[in-house]
């Protein structure tokens, strides 16, 4: 009896600073941090943010539960700090976000699927990829979707021109300035040249074929939605790379095939946002399998 009167007493508490307004202001916040969250999801900065609130959360977890004073207290003082540190430490990231809110989607009008589009890029791929392989060139051409390269773009030379099979093979001819490196086309445009993307970690990768050029592509794709083509220098293959798995020895209709259909799914391949998946780290025993399984194909 004790006991319900405590609870109905902490409820009556608990509705005394709880009204319409509170509530209001909760799910303005929730929203917040989930609009910031699934912008910064695509980022570098994600990593950091997750490891950082990991460690904010089970400190705080620690102290509470075993009544760490010292550490509360240092906690309660570096707290706001924090609260500055942060806007300064992924400054760049806050930028992109800004930018990519000012050219959301909700704000203008859904564009149709650009079917067209799809298809042009492909053919140019197609194109630009059999001519790289058949002359001898080695080529790492990635194709940004949802999640944004920026700071892999960042790392090249900037280009802005359109896609064309021959601006793509002039670039990966051996002698140019700006063969070294991933080829980033954003839309229907080259964004950059040069580009160093990310090696691929992934220790089940003991094929002596797959150097750099190859590792580069992988972890690229392990860390993103982008669509990655690469031709090799060393034996002439033609490779497609897709979240952390790669399909190898295509011929031009098979690729002309892969590249649209995974230019087509672009929707339903989404991965929706969420609070639990920001928490998730991606599971490499998953990938490794993937990856010899597409080696087989
Ligand atoms: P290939 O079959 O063409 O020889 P590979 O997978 O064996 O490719 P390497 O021979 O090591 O790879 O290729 C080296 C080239 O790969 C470099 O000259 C450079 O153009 C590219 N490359 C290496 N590392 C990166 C990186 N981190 N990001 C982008 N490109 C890279
Ligand atoms: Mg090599």
């Amino acid at each position: 009896m004790n006991v319900l009167s405590l609870i109905i007493e902490q409820i009556a508490r608990f509705r005394q600073y709880f009204d319409w307004i509170s509530i209001l202001d909760i799910l303005l916040v929730a929203t917040i941090i989930y609009f910031l969250l699934s912008l910064l999801r695509s980022t570098q900065a994600i990593n950091v943010l997750r490891g950082v609130a990991l460690v904010i959360m089970l400190t705080f977890a620690l102290s509470g539960v075993l009544q760490l004073r010292a550490i509360s207290w240092l906690l309660n003082k570096i707290s706001p700090a924090l609260l500055f540190t942060i806007p300064v430490i992924f400054s760049q990231e806050i930028r992109r976000v800004l930018d990519q809110l000012g050219r959301a989607t909700w704000f203008s009008p859904a564009l149709p699927t650009p079917t067209q589009e799809y298809t042009k890029l492909a053919d140019a791929l197609v194109s630009a990829s059999t001519r790289c392989s058949e002359k001898g060139y080695g080529a790492l051409i990635v194709v940004e979707r949802q999640n944004d390269l920026s700071d892999f773009i960042g790392t090249g030379v900037q280009m802005d021109c359109l896609v064309t099979p021959e601006v793509l093979v002039q670039i990966f001819f051996k002698d140019t300035p700006l063969h070294d490196g991933a080829v980033i086309i954003r839309g229907e445009r080259i964004a950059a040249a040069a580009c160093v993307l990310p090696l691929s970690t992934d220790e089940g990768i003991t094929d002596r074929q797959l150097g750099l050029r190859h590792r580069a592509s992988l972890g690229l794709s392990e860390n993103s939605d982008a669509v990655v083509v690469v031709v090799s220098e060393e034996t002439s293959a033609i490779s497609v790379v897709h979240h952390g798995r790669m399909i190898r020895h295509l011929d031009e209709i098979r690729l002309r095939n892969i590249l649209l259909a995974f230019f087509q799914t672009r929707a339903a391949r989404t991965r929706q946002p969420s609070l639990l998946n920001f928490f998730q780290k991606p599971d490499s025993r998953t990938k490794i399998k993937s990856f010899n399984l597409s080696d087989d194909e």
